[in-house]
């Protein structure tokens, strides 16, 4: 601190000046913008409008927009400091390539030369499918459209897929099982509408903050949260159930069993729009509320309370993330969820629906318009009428498309360290810190022969590994679409140019192409994103995403358009063959790695406001990192006192297959006893040190959410 500010005499006034501004008023000074950009959060899906104020072609601000439907001005701490991210340090700003073991600058031309020149190589020795490709939910959904086109017929592997599968990809198979289709039935103004809302392992108020303000808007509403800690959302509940961890089947069967027990259930919906309801209730007749009490821990009497209440509401709804989706059994969870709401009709009508709340701002988009777990438009790899159609659209012949998925994201990695897949290609991502069961991921990222990492950030864990770097521009930089949870496709524009030879994502699927011989094939006389919107409109022109009646110019007057409309499946019609919804026979099984012996605590993941999934953003962001800065693991304070620790003591966090240390520890009752919980933002503490490699049958999506640990206090050092 100089003297003056000492003495008093300097009160930074610079600093704290105020100046009026043409779109908000008098704000501080160095917020008063040349030009406020309207367009999209870039970091969850609920997809909040917002305006980016630029001076001097810098962001120096940003707002939420008073006139999106979906945050109506407001932002969460993420989104009102987005801009920061921009300028940020660490950005990824020179094509580098490693030579002699070191990343060295090179041109744009040489960089695309040698992604293709090494990859196609290595493709030629050991087959197309030694390509592996594994991107995101981060880019907007003109470039998912052109890298799926670009993967599958340029390249031709279909080893390829997103970091959406360590997320949603238990509420995409779960949708399709149930429904036929993915696709979220319900929408926002739900919650505003429901008389009960039950949200299962969904902490809203803490990763989807804007939504609680729905939630607000409905104090009739009876709210329900079951989930094992007593989260913020928890706090904000009528009644709140803590479940033991992944016994949430359990709790769903039981209901379940209640509903068809007492007659709560719509018998005229049942027959005229579901197939399976016998074997269905053959099972749930063994989840008794007795026997539902032992296995969820909870009290018979509120099972029965819970499912009176569900049974008898006008509009019930059912909310849900990653504490049903990280799970060995996520996709059979989100049936069972499907289960409840097809049994009582509550699905299609305003306040009635079971959804899928989503993670990342356009994880949507990939599901829709991707071409990785399944063809674009919600089409199906087996179906040869869905690829005929395609090479119709696309104008190739229908060979050109294969007739199944490929690997999976956690199937990909195996390959890679069985030296099946030999160049990985990682697009926005950072699986480094997110994926389970480190080690296992750090051997396959070593072991390839070719690594390429385009990302808006270098360096990150993972583009520190890398023979290739492309340096992407980022959220903030491009234009093209982002849809959100309630199925809302918005715009995302640009406020500013990318950093020195940073390049959108879309040119540089374009340029790839060119270098393939494949532009004109692929893309079309496309020039911009404009281009791949306009025939993503006629390839998705008639499916369930259908976006033929889009602009841009009405998106962006409307603040955002849902396909399908508010609401799917009003009056039924499902997306199966007989356009009846499956009702599905679901058995609880307790989770993989049970505590005990050595290991006697449940470890649970997750997530904190401040920061966005593997920290890349949100801790080069000043004021969120020193909102929150470093990991901490909760424990509840019979277990402190028994372990002899104290709150603020660095603990070990130690699994069987690897150890965290020096988290600091909080002694909370948010905690059950038994039970411990640390965020998954921390790089120097990644709680994937020690998560597992097990994944659902179903989805391939992880079981973050539960593994057998021991606690220690760290040695001194
Ligand atoms: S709630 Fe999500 S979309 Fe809205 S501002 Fe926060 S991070 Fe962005």
């Amino acid at each position: 601190m100089n003297l003056k500010r000492l003495a008093g005499l300097d009160i930074l006034s610079e600093k704290y000046a105020y100046a009026h501004d043409a779109e908000f008023g008098y704000m501080a000074e160095s917020r008063v913008a040349d030009d406020w950009v309207a367009t999209t959060c870039g970091y969850c899906s609920v997809g909040c409008g917002m305006l980016v104020g630029v001076k001097d072609g810098r962001a120096v601000a940003a707002r939420g927009d008073q006139r999106h439907p979906v945050n109506r001005g407001k932002l969460c701490p993420k989104g009102l400091s987005e801009h920061h991210t921009i300028a940020a340090g660490g950005r990824a700003q020179y094509p580098l390539l490693r030579t002699n073991g070191r990343l060295e600058r090179i041109s744009w031309d040489e960089a695309l030369a040698a992604m293709v020149e090494r990859t196609c190589a290595i493709q030629a020795r050991h087959g197309a499918g030694a390509f592996g490709v594994i991107s995101t939910g981060q880019l907007v959904t003109e470039e998912f459209y052109a890298l799926g086109k670009l993967v599958q017929l340029g390249f031709g592997t279909n080893n390829y897929d997103g970091n959406t599968t360590l997320c949603m990809s238990s509420a995409v198979a779960g949708y399709k099982r149930s429904f036929g289709s993915d696709g979220p039935p319900g929408c926002y103004d739900d919650l505003a509408k429901a008389d009960v809302i039950l949200l299962i392992g969904a902490n809203i108020a803490e990763n989807h903050p804007i939504l609680c303000q729905r939630l607000l808007e409905n104090p009739a509403a009876t709210l329900i949260v079951a989930d094992p800690r007593v989260t913020k959302t928890a706090m904000m509940a009528d009644i709140f159930l803590p479940v033991k961890p992944r016994s949430d089947i359990a709790l769903l069967n039981g209901i379940a069993h209640i509903l068809i027990r007492d007659g709560l259930i719509d018998q005229d919906y049942i027959a005229r729009h579901t197939t399976g309801f016998e074997d269905l209730r053959a099972q749930v007749s063994k989840y008794t509320p007795a026997r539902v009490a032992e296995l969820t821990g909870l009290d018979s009497h509120q099972i029965e309370q819970v499912a009176m209440l569900y049974g008898r509401s006008q509009a019930a709804f059912i909310g849900w993330t990653m504490g049903v989706n990280h799970s060995t059994q996520g996709a059979e969870t989100v049936n069972a969820i499907n289960n409840l709401a097809l049994l009582t009709g509550n699905i299609g009508r305003p306040g009635a629906a079971p959804f899928s709340i989503t993670g990342q701002c356009n994880a949507m988009g990939t599901r829709e318009a991707g071409f990785a777990s399944g063809l674009p438009g919600y089409r199906k790899f087996e179906s040869a009428a869905d690829r005929a159609e395609l090479a119709v659209l696309w104008n190739i012949a229908p060979e050109r498309i294969p007739e199944a998925r490929g690997l999976a994201y956690p199937d990909i990695i195996e390959a890679a360290v069985a030296k099946r897949v030999r160049a990985l290609w990682i697009i926005a991502t950072n699986p480094m810190v997110s994926f389970p069961n480190h080690d296992v991921l750090k051997q396959a990222l070593e072991t390839v022969e070719f690594l390429v990492v385009q990302d808006a950030f270098h360096p990150t864990p993972t583009s520190e590994l890398a023979d290739l770097i492309l340096p992407a521009a980022m959220w903030g930089e491009k234009e093209g679409t982002y849809t959100n949870s309630e199925r809302r496709v918005s715009k995302v524009n640009r406020a500013v140019a990318p950093p020195a030879e940073a390049r959108p994502d879309f040119d540089i699927f374009l340029d790839l192409a060119t270098r393939l011989g494949m532009r004109e094939e692929l893309f079309p006389g496309w020039q911009g994103p404009r281009d791949a919107f306009e025939e993503w409109k006629r390839v998705s022109a008639g499916r369930l995403c259908d976006y033929s009646a889009m602009t841009y110019e009405q998106i962006e007057a409307e603040g955002g358009m849902q396909w399908g409309g508010e609401r799917l499946y009003a009056g039924g019609g499902f997306a199966t063959p007989d356009a009846r919804a499956k009702l599905f026979a679901i058995e609880w099984e307790p989770f993989p790695d049970q505590p005990g012996g050595e290991y006697p605590f449940i470890l649970n993941t997750g997530r904190t406001v401040e920061h966005w999934h593997t920290g890349t953003k949100t801790r080069a962001v000043a004021i969120l990192a020193g909102m929150s800065p470093r990991a901490w693991l909760e424990m509840n304070p019979r277990d402190a006192q028994r372990l002899n620790l104290k709150p603020h003591d660095h603990v070990s966090v130690i699994s069987k297959r690897s150890r965290v240390d020096r988290v600091e520890l909080r002694v909370t009752e948010i905690i059950a006893p038994g039970q411990v919980f640390m965020p998954f933002h921390f790089v120097e503490t990644n709680s994937n040190r020690v998560t597992q490699s097990a994944f659902d049958p179903i989805s391939r999506e992880p079981n973050f959410k539960q593994c057998a640990v021991k606690v220690e206090k760290s040695g001194v050092g």
